[in-house]
């Protein structure tokens, strides 16, 4: 299941030395050079170098939506090198496939949503429309409505301006785009509403708005950015009507409402986008990716209104913006094969009933003494263990909680991804119903032998 860095797998790894890992303690894994290396994947299962076939339960990383080794997908992209290898986006060159795909999403997307910028990751969907309403706020002459607001919890990437706007505990030891961005409350009622009800709750967190706007001043703020659902924060849901109730107060300022979707859109929770569908209202702005791709290729999109569009082509400047790969043929071709498949198998419908037979066997965990909050929705899922369910005391960082629980899950056939205190679940949208059972009985046991 793990390699030493010297160890020779079957041809894919030698000598892992040279390669940053992500998010890693690089002095640990200098040290103890273990990594779980995966050499194959199908459906919603990977193999590791040690021949062992392990549940795919984070779906890649939150991205593989129809599952792995989709020929569909597959023969698309190689159909469109063979085509066409590269072209870019920049001036007046486009291609078909790019074209397309944007045509595709704005026909998906809330309704005023109708433009799309393409690029290769969820942090640049992030900085490109921040980049966007700065630059439309200077084509209104309003050059100080700058001031980002983010919320404590959010996860919205890791350049240097979408880890600003990331929870502060993301950035610790590290730089970030100083003096843009303000964090709100968290939305995470179980933690933080202590002595109030859900709705009293909801009631502050949007009062921490208006007061926050009021002592800023909305003539110095651009955006609010919120995702529908805190995925790497760990998974936390808003309270009942929250989203629709800030994105009103946003309105009323005149501040740009930005629904990052990288994780909630194309299926994950049973709709194509989560913002309008499920919660309710109609940001200004859409980020996406993972799912828009399955993962097959690394694609972004930014969706923005015909009101912001209108503004940003006006004549007197530029778009001065762009990335060498923004809207790659092999990517849009991987997009717009994905979708096709997710149209042709009913995913974000299928997902209604199993996505909810897989929240509800989480659900079942509650009882374990360990298991605090199992919190989340259909293929979105987040376990927080506590030492004192009464208290909710949390375990001390050196207990290394999370990642006990997920070494006890490999062992037994199931990736989890651990974060603290908290085990995250997002695996393909395509599990059977048997795999569901699966999961959660791994789970429990997992759990009962770590307690
Ligand atoms: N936004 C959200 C909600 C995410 O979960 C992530 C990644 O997990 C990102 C943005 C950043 O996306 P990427 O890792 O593709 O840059």
């Amino acid at each position: 299941m793990t390699i030493k860095p010297d160890m020779t797998t079957d041809g894919v790894l030698t000598a892992d030395t040279h390669l940053i890992q992500s998010f890693a303690d690089l002095n640990l894994l200098k040290q103890d050079g273990a990594r779980t290396v995966i050499v194959g994947a199908e459906g919603s299962m990977v193999r590791d170098s040690e021949g062992n076939e392990l549940i795919d339960g984070i779906g890649g990383l939150w991205c593989v939506n129809v599952g792995h080794g989709r020929k569909e997908i597959i023969d698309a992209i190689a159909q469109q090198l063979n085509q066409l290898d590269f072209y870019s986006t920049f001036y007046n060159f486009t291609h078909p496939t790019a074209a397309a795909l944007a045509e595709k999403i704005a026909s998906l997307a809330p309704g005023p949503l109708n433009k799309v910028y393409f690029a290769n990751s969820g942090s640049v969907a992030n900085d490109s429309a921040i980049r966007i309403l700065h630059h439309y706020n200077n084509r209104l002459g309003r050059p100080k409505k700058k001031k980002i607001l983010s919320r404590i919890g959010a996860y919205h990437g890791s350049t240097h301006l979408s880890i600003a706007m990331t929870t502060p505990a993301y950035s610790d030891g590290w730089d970030h785009a100083e003096g843009l961005v303000h964090h709100l409350k968290s939305p995470h009622f179980w933690r933080e509403g202590d002595g109030m009800t859900e709705a009293e709750f909801c009631d502050s967190l949007v009062q921490d708005l208006k007061d926050t706007i009021e002592n800023i001043g909305a003539e110095n703020i651009a955006t609010f950015i919120a995702e529908p659902v805190q995925g790497a924060g760990g998974v936390v849901m808003a309270p009942d009507g929250y989203h629709r109730r800030m994105a009103a107060v946003c309105e009323d300022y005149d501040i740009k409402y930005i629904a990052d979707e990288v994780v909630t859109a194309f299926g994950r929770l049973g709709h194509f986008f989560a913002s309008q569908d499920i919660f309710g209202y109609t940001p200004d702005i859409i980020t996406t990716a993972k799912g828009l791709t399955s993962g097959y290729q690394p694609l972004s999109a930014t969706i923005v209104s015909d009101e912001i569009h209108e503004v940003i082509s006006r004549p007197g400047g530029m778009f001065l913006h762009g990335m060498t790969y923004s809207g790659h043929p092999a990517a849009a071709a991987a997009g717009l094969a994905n979708i096709a498949l997710m149209e042709k198998e009913q995913i974000p419908e299928r997902v209604r009933t199993t996505g909810k037979l897989f929240e509800n066997t989480l659900k079942g965990l509650s009882d374990l003494h360990i298991v605090g909050e199992v919190r989340g929705s259909h293929f979105m899922m987040g376990i927080e263990f506590v030492k004192d369910k009464a208290t909710k005391q949390g375990f001390a960082p050196e207990d290394a909680i999370g990642l006990k629980l997920a070494r006890a899950a490999q062992k037994r056939g199931l990736i989890a991804r651990p974060l603290g205190n908290i085990l995250i679940l997002s695996p393909t949208l395509i599990l059977t119903e048997q795999q569901i059972g699966q999961i959660g009985n791994i789970l429990r046991d997992s759990i009962e032998e770590v307690t």
